[in-house]
């Protein structure tokens, strides 16, 4: 591997935003091949330098980019005291990977698993507006009323979610089924929202980040991002 710069080995390895990687690095925190590195720029190569952050190595570890398919019952959450199943047992790999965001337990659907912290820390950040689409079936019947609400946004404990774009599949005499894209990720966003109009969710999937879509992945099975796919969430 090139020499790359020197926060970016810190940020590659979780240890914070590459910008505060460079305020550690100038606050001498940092060594390389055992002599502090207090300047920048700096650079090493992560698979041939020893590097340590507070006498701690630094591993160059790969990163790895999987998006899983999670059943029901499922828990996005890294370790589960009461032994519950939880989503990164489904992605059998060497590295330490985590999920990036939540599902809840009982919604089903895309999510993605890595080990790059940095993507992550940027993906979940409220400022990114990555869109996420959801089939939701609802109970009862979704008036035109509602779903004008559901679109311009929905007042709930933060403030007031951004629009949504919706689509009704389909509508039966007692559920609607619908698509639903949002532009934010607040805690159990789409079950309040729904909530608030008094209507309960049946069944919660979603089927796409960004335009990244489950098309092909049985449930509790993953795929490895493309190259392609990993550009497009940075
Ligand atoms: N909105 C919800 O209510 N639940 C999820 O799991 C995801 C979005």
């Amino acid at each position: 591997m090139a020499k790359v710069r020197l926060q970016k080995i810190l940020a590659d390895a979780g240890i914070a935003s590459r910008r505060k990687c460079e305020e550690i690095i100038l606050e001498g925190d940092v060594r390389v091949n055992r002599e502090v590195v207090d300047e920048l720029p700096a650079f090493a190569d992560p698979e041939v330098d020893r590097i340590t952050y507070m006498g701690r190595r630094i591993s160059s570890e790969t990163k790895v980019y999987f998006l899983l398919n999670k059943p029901k019952g499922v828990l996005c959450t890294n370790s589960d005291p009461l032994n519950r199943k939880i989503a990164i047992d489904f992605v059998p790999v060497r590295q330490r990977v985590f999920c990036v965001g939540r599902l809840d337990k009982e919604t089903t659907g895309a999510i993605i698993i890595t080990n790059d912290s940095e993507l992550a820390n940027r993906l979940t950040h409220p400022r990114y507006e990555l869109s996420k689409t959801y089939e939701i079936l609802v109970k009862g019947q979704l008036d035109g009323e509602s779903i004008e609400k559901l679109k311009k946004g929905i007042w709930l404990s933060e403030g007031k979610t951004k629009r949504s774009i919706i689509k009704v599949l389909h509508r039966g005499p007692n559920e609607t089924l619908l698509e639903m894209t949002i532009f934010q990720g607040k805690n159990r966003q789409v079950r309040r929202m729904l909530a608030r109009l008094d209507f309960k969710v049946k069944r919660l999937k979603r089927t796409k980040i960004g335009n990244i879509s489950l098309k092909g992945v049985g449930i509790g099975n993953f795929k490895q991002l493309t190259g392609k796919q990993i550009a497009y969430l940075r």
